[in-house]
């Protein structure tokens, strides 16, 4: 028998509620800001991750989709949003419209290959906001505050919104250069992957999950302490925004983010007094991103968030939905001769609004009675001989058991008297 691939999970009736409802909250707060929607592909050139995201990022080192086409182009499945909408910037020379640009998507597909996990899949989705063209703290300001108010709109509470700037190309090598010096003694005690780190990717050490890194981490030069005037303006005005708009921030000078592409501000989103992997959602600057994609200098500030991992802390924190309505009412009928009748019914009454199935066939009319209790209908409507004849339908009531004739033109407007003029 077939199962869903490891990673990968069916998205099943009485968990829709939930998408849809953080779905719809996305939708409404994005617009609400100004954001409009994109939607790229799930798949784009391997080159684009890789310049990027970064190659000796872990996405894309150990964890991207990478296929070849059958034309042999190798093709990427997306571990991130980002590159795509900033490819599309470029393609659609959205630089000519005001700027920045706010874009957003919803339960957008991405794909990493990961060691699946609560809340981590092999497939997710993510919310995903970008403002491009700006690089005003202003702008910062307001994808932080859109990302704190959407988690809260979905219902969560008791986070904590973590803060941290990583400068620039001016500031950032010589930050570097403190977080080696720091950091060469050490290397001997550092897991495995922080050793390949040191080398390659000397900031990602800041975010070791490893418990015999961490004390390191914690003791270890801040990217703060570095940055350049002009990193120092804007990190001071961003904090001066926040505080304006008063939401409560954390600076965490070990927050950094994965991804190669972030300059400036990074934040993350995290639930209350979780493990460490437990980020809600996180973004931040990224002022060199579409220059490494040959684009003109252009910057940008974005967020995402994984829609499982924001359901999963809903119900921990107990969150309730309502599940889909039930059918309104299940089509009944006695004999071959009430067949078409019935399912003509079932036809008008769906045009006129109503939720409406007919009842299997070959079934008893005590069976069909117990198919519309198990949908929990509200009304069973009966077709026979005599009805048919009559040009009527016995209307009963689920509840009460109440149980009377109406001409099926009249239908409709019984089954929703509040339509009647
Ligand atoms: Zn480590
Ligand atoms: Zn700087």
């Amino acid at each position: 028998m077939f199962k869903t691939p490891r990673g990968t999970v069916d998205i099943l009736p009485d968990d829709q509620p939930y998408w849809r409802h953080v779905e719809a909250q996305a939708t409404e707060l994005c617009e609400r800001f100004g954001y409009r929607r994109i939607d790229t592909p799930i798949f784009e050139e391997s080159g684009l991750f890789v310049r990027s995201v970064g190659e000796a990022t872990d996405v894309v080192e150990k964890e991207t989709y990478s296929f070849s086409d059958r034309s042999g182009d190798s093709m990427t499945l997306r571990p991130e949003a980002t590159a795509g909408v900033c490819r599309a910037y470029l393609q659609h020379g959205m630089h000519v419209l005001p700027q920045p640009v706010r874009l957003y998507s919803v339960s957008a597909p991405m794909f990493r290959y990961d060691r699946p996990q609560a809340g981590r899949q092999r497939q997710f989705h993510h919310v995903n906001v970008e403002a491009i063209g700006d690089p005003d703290a202003s702008v910062d300001s307001e994808v932080v505050e859109l990302a704190w108010r959407f988690f809260a709109g979905v219902g969560l509470r008791n986070l904590t919104l973590v803060l941290n700037s990583i400068g620039d190309q001016a500031c950032r090598p010589g930050y570097l250069e403190a977080l080696r010096r720091y950091y060469e003694p050490l290397v001997p005690g550092l897991c495995a992957d922080c050793k390949r780190r040191f080398h390659e990717n000397p900031l990602r050490l800041l975010d070791c999950k490893k418990e015999s890194c961490q004390p390191h981490a914690r003791e270890a030069p801040r990217s703060l302490d570095h940055l350049c005037e002009a990193c120092r303006a804007h990190w001071d005005e961003l904090t001066a925004s926040l505080d304006l708009v008063a939401l409560p921030y954390t600076v965490d000078h070990r927050l950094v983010r994965g991804l190669d592409y972030y300059t400036r501000t990074v934040f993350e989103v995290l639930p209350p007094a979780e493990g460490a992997q437990s980020t809600l959602g996180g973004g931040g600057r990224y002022d060199g991103l579409i220059e490494q994609l040959e684009g003109r200098p252009t910057p940008g500030v974005g967020f995402a968030c994984g829609v499982e991992r924001i359901i999963l802390n809903m119900k921990r924190q107990g969150v309730t939905l309502a599940q889909q309505a039930p059918v309104k009412a299940v089509v009944a009928y006695v004999g071959g001769a009430a067949k078409g009748p019935a399912l003509k019914l079932a036809s008008d009454l769906r045009a006129a609004g109503l939720s409406v199935v007919l009842a299997p066939a070959g079934k008893s009319l005590k069976a069909q009675m117990r198919f519309a209790g198990a949908l929990q209908a509200s009304y069973v409507l009966i077709m026979g001989d005599d009805e048919v004849r009559d040009g009527t339908v016995t209307l009963k009531e689920m509840a009460g058991g109440e149980q009377r004739q109406v001409p099926v033109a009249d239908a409709a407007t019984t089954l929703e008297p509040r339509w009647v003029l």
